[in-house]
């Protein structure tokens, strides 16, 4: 028991803030979870956390010690630990490191949530053994982590695979990273409820879609209502296959991957969004590429994924991510990696 230790991963999603203990198996274990957008200000959102990180230490009775905390969140600048202008989240930048640090003198780091979820898929998913492919998730917002060459694909400003802000449409729709016409704005849970709304509008079809709030309206729940056959939820799902099948064709020609894994509550509805986005894939894809890119989706649910990966960063997966440079805090986390 006394050498035994545990690690906490916490996944920040715009709408949900997933957290659970990591074993040191890698296994994801007692889950919990709050609202992200019930925290009004970061001092709410500290409090929430410390609270939650706090009652999974307490929790625990067979894994030891807390030897980390993990954290998976938009915009996250590992190098400076900072969460740096979230699109979807009500803050702006925030060191989220150095708040958490005041509370639990453990390693702490900040990947960025995509990031955690494609080392998280080839550490325990469906690209062990792969040195390139894409992890894509979808959730309020949209990113990508990507592995060229066995290694993670960072970029020199820590921003490679923001694939959710690549524009799509000149003059598009009005994006939270302030810009138009961005890809998230059309295939993230978000973007699935604006082209709800657009299509009510432009349509005089009955459709049980009629009676929900915006508020209320969940991707889920418009997977639930293409499933009865819908034909607005169904054409809704249809268009956002469309878009998604034709950016990860780019993507393709961009990184040539083994594979691309989707991820995300928006993936795990069913198939009515999956297979457009393969048709959409297909027919976009290069000759080269023709049936040799499978798309598929990820096992893992609720940011487990990410919770994963980003505390095996903690406990010392080599070279997942280079060095940083200064601070002890890092050189601290960093000490492990290699
Ligand atoms: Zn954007």
């Amino acid at each position: 028991m006394e050498n035994q230790k545990f690690t906490i991963g916490i996944d920040i999603g715009g709408t949900n803030t997933v957290s659970g203990i990591v074993t040191d198996d890698g296994e994801c274990v007692g889950q919990t979870q709050f609202l992200t957008q019930e925290c009004r200000t970061i001092e709410d959102f500290r409090k929430k956390l410390v609270s939650t990180i706090t009652q999974l230490c307490l929790n625990q009775k067979s894994y030891g010690r807390l030897a980390g905390i993990g954290i998976a969140a938009p915009a996250a600048r590992f190098r400076e630990g900072i969460i740096q202008s979230p699109a979807n989240l009500k803050w702006d930048s925030v060191n989220i490191v150095s708040i958490l640090q005041q509370d639990f003198d453990v390693p702490i780091i900040v990947v960025n949530d995509s990031k955690a979820a494609a080392v998280g898929e080839k550490k325990y998913g469906k690209a062990k053994g792969m040195s390139d492919f894409i992890v894509v998730t979808l959730g309020t917002g949209m990113g990508a982590g990507i592995f060229t060459g066995g290694k993670l694909l960072e970029g020199a400003h820590d921003m490679a695979g923001e694939l959710g802000h690549v524009i799509v449409e000149e003059n598009g729709r009005m994006c939270g990273c302030r810009r138009r016409g961005c890809i998230e704005t059309y295939v993230s849970a978000n973007g699935i409820r604006r082209t709800v709304f657009e299509l009510l509008s432009l349509r005089t079809e009955e459709s049980e879609l009629r009676t929900i709030s915006y508020q209320d309206l969940t991707s889920e729940k418009v997977h639930e209502l293409a499933k009865k056959g819908d034909h607005i939820a169904l054409e809704v799902l249809d268009r956002t296959g469309a878009y998604l099948g034709a950016m990860l064709a780019n993507v393709a020609v961009s990184f040539d991957p083994e594979a691309i894994i989707l991820t995300g509550g928006v993936v795990h509805s069913g198939n009515f969004l999956i297979d457009p986005t393969i048709e959409s894939f297909n027919k976009h894809l290069l000759a080269q590429h023709r049936a040799k890119i499978p798309v598929i989706a990820s096992i893992f649910r609720d940011g487990e994924g990410a919770i994963v990966g980003v505390c095996s960063l903690l406990e010392g997966m080599p070279n997942e991510l280079e060095q940083p440079s200064s601070t002890k805090r890092q050189e601290r986390v960093t000490s492990t990696f290699s």
